[in-house]
């Protein structure tokens, strides 16, 4: 039978477009408890995808190379691969850590960029629960404010890390407004240890030689300001909304994370090996 013209028109716009989506965003399945995502990489800026007209537009700028080296080195640790969604697409054509409306500005191509990126985020969170049962959401980025340290972003403002230890275990509002809702009720030390404590994720990477805000060191921004307590991609993901996938926005500096293939490769050493002590503390079980 032959179909008529315009059915197979039609079927080779379609296929076109499902071959641009996969080009535009990266979506790779993985074994382990882990889903990084990576929105602000990218750097293609195809003709027909309309510039962003506001927002911020900046690359974070080889989160794409530091992100492979994470993957490589969780593998070599723990013998698998994390789930990966990787947006390809410049931030000047899509903004996937914010909502549709700002992340796509009406572009058609974006929206749908977009929602592979959500989608398939989504899908990753609902795997790992299904396999693991619980797991750990990454949305890597990178900053360039004064002080050059990982941010770590839990949904907590930078005012409201200001509040002593007693005073952040004592705001269930607060804690259960965080990407990080459900590993609270899990791990068995205090929500301020797990947010800046030496076994927070902050106090394993500065045990690694990586300064860190919250860790130990830093409860809070202070006065100097310039923190990123998280976005779009942790609120959508994290176990604030649903399930037992908690959420973390990892911001690199670019002095001596981002800037150097041998700084990315200690960085990605660093967080694999904090995230095996990681698990075993706070989700109370080996990652594998
Ligand atoms: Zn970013």
């Amino acid at each position: 039978m032959r179909l008529p013209f315009f059915l197979l028109l039609f079927s080779a716009v379609l296929h076109a477009q499902t071959f641009e989506l996969e080009k535009y965003i990266e979506v790779r399945s993985g074994t382990l408890p882990i889903v990084l995502t990576v929105p602000h990489g990218g750097s293609l800026k195809p003709d027909n995808v309309l510039a962003r007209r506001y927002g911020v537009t900046g690359t974070d700028s080889n989160t794409i190379p530091l992100s492979e080296m994470i993957i490589e080195e969780l593998q070599a640790r723990y013998g698998g691969k994390p789930h990966a969604i990787i947006s390809r697409l410049h931030r000047s054509k899509l903004d996937p850590n914010r909502e549709i409306k700002e992340a796509a500005q009406g572009d058609p191509t974006a929206e749908a960029a977009w929602h592979r990126f959500h989608d398939s985020a989504h899908e990753a969170c609902d795997a790992v629960m299904k396999k693991h049962g619980l797991g750990l959401l990454l949305d890597i980025h990178g900053h360039r404010h004064l002080d050059q340290r990982v941010e770590l972003g839990y949904l907590i403002k930078g005012e409201q890390l200001k509040a002593s230890d007693a005073e952040l275990n004592a705001n269930e509002a607060l804690i259960a407004a965080t990407s990080i809702r459900e590993l609270d009720k899990r791990s068995p030390q205090s929500f301020a240890e797990l947010v800046r404590g030496p076994q927070s994720l902050g106090g394993l990477l500065e045990f690694r030689g990586l300064r860190c805000l919250p860790s130990p060191t830093k409860a809070n921004p202070g006065i100097l300001a310039g923190y990123f307590s998280g976005a779009y991609s942790v609120t959508a993901h994290g176990s604030r909304e649903r399930g037992t996938v908690s959420a973390i926005q990892v911001e690199c500096p670019w002095n001596n994370v981002r800037d150097k293939p041998e700084h990315q490769r200690r960085f990605a050493q660093a967080l694999a090996d904090s995230l095996g002590v990681y698990f075993e503390i706070h989700f109370g079980r080996k990652l594998k």
